[in-house]
């Protein structure tokens, strides 16, 4: 067993870490405060072939596997949280299901476009009244002569209003639950599209999350993503690859939080409680990126990776919620101001332990792997 990062994976972790730092930490503090889009940011992960990790060369990727991706998030989430989602998402869950599900002609068309991050991708699954129960969503496509026909909301969508193409679930068929479900691509500027509410969060301000709203919504077949009624399978994979990322944003959270509570014990001096949350802190960043990484490890083998995906997506999350509370326990009554990083950090890692499946639902999804028989 080889836990060391290959030369290549170190070598890449160093040149994000780079740009992370220089160009996408900086700017951390004010995308927060003004709620603003990481614009430079992301034209700056664009212009490193960031956006393109996980496609293959031949569609203009860098054709990079899972482990790298989890790096490019972690390192992105450490320097601000906020770039590293509107990343994530569209490199995960907005574009892998092309790559897994996509014909051919669908990824020659989409793909080169969302690898230069000339296109941003988004995922469009939950709905007003079906979150954890993703199956019951009752967005419908109407199936008309050669295309379908959408209608329905969708809520809490990342990348809203910035996207340039939403991967849409939608029922298809009268089939009860997940059967009637099929994916498809629906770029931002067809006709009956349009971005409702922008949401309010707590933290991950510069992320833009809110309402996708479909009314009479025209997509070609051609736009079907994977056959009818398969929609669901094309929704829960690229969730189990995409829990990879949470895990990596999750650690970046983590990782910049400890390093803000280590750096003000040496400068400020310590008390042997301080010393003891930091040994916990730094043992459970370190266990939760090991399995982080076994996960995306087992995801790049082509071997079954669900149940640790899922562990490492419940184990990182908790992770970050509790190292980032400790941390701003270490730095006190300057990490409780408004504004200060140790704030940041916990607003901005809560969301990770309910979106792309609750804490719960992994829970769920790691027994239901355990007791298969
Ligand atoms: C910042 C943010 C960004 C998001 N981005 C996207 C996106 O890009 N695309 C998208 O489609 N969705 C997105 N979501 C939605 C997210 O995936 C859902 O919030 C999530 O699936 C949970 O659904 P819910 O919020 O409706 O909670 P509910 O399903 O209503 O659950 C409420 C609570 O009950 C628990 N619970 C539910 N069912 C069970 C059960 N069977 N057993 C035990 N406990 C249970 C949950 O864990 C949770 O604690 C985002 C959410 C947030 C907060």
């Amino acid at each position: 067993m080889d836990l060391e990062l290959t030369p290549e994976h170190a070598s890449f972790r160093a040149t994000v870490r780079e740009l992370a730092q220089g160009v996408v930490q900086p700017m951390a503090a004010e995308v927060d405060r003004d709620h603003r889009f990481p614009d430079e940011a992301i034209n700056a992960a664009a212009e490193a072939g960031l956006m393109g990790v996980l496609i293959p060369r031949e569609y203009g990727g860098a054709g990079l596997d899972a482990l790298a991706f989890e790096i490019c998030i972690e390192e992105l989430a450490q320097a601000c949280a906020s770039t590293a989602v509107i990343v994530d998402v569209h490199t995960s869950v907005g574009t892998e299901p092309i790559l897994l599900f996509g014909s051919e002609e669908q990824k020659k068309h989409w793909l080169p476009r969302l690898a230069s991050g000339e296109m941003l991708g988004a995922f469009a699954l939950t709905e007003p009244a079906s979150g954890s129960d993703a199956a019951s969503l009752k967005t419908t496509a109407r199936r008309n002569g050669n295309g379908y026909v959408l209608n329905g909301a969708k809520v809490f969508i990342t990348n809203i209003g910035r996207a340039a193409m939403y991967v849409v679930f939608a029922r298809t068929g009268p089939e009860e639950k997940a059967a009637g479900v099929s994916a498809f691509l629906v770029p931002a500027d067809a006709a009956g599209l349009r971005v409702g509410q922008i949401f309010q969060k707590m933290g991950l301000h510069g992320s833009p999350t809110g309402e996708l709203v479909l009314e009479d919504v025209s997509v070609p077949v051609a736009n079907r993503l994977g056959a009818e009624g398969q929609g669901f399978t094309v929704a829960m994979r690229a969730l189990d690859s995409g829990r990879i990322g949470i895990s990596g944003q999750a650690l970046g959270i983590a990782q910049a939080a400890f390093d803000e509570a280590r750096d003000l014990m040496r400068e400020r001096g310590h008390e042997q409680g301080d010393d003891f949350a930091l040994a916990d802190m730094a043992t459970r960043v370190a266990s939760a990126r090991l399995l982080a990484y076994q996960a995306a490890w087992l995801c790049s083998h082509g071997q079954p990776f669900t149940r640790q995906a899922s562990m490492a997506k419940l184990h990182c999350t908790d992770t970050a919620m509790q190292v980032t509370l400790d941390a701003l326990q270490i730095a006190g009554d300057e990490g409780a101001r408004a504004g200060s990083p140790f704030e940041r950090h916990m607003r901005d890692a809560k969301a990770l332990q309910i979106y792309e499946g609750s804490n719960q639902v992994q829970r769920i999804v790691i027994a239901r792997e355990l007791l298969r028989g």
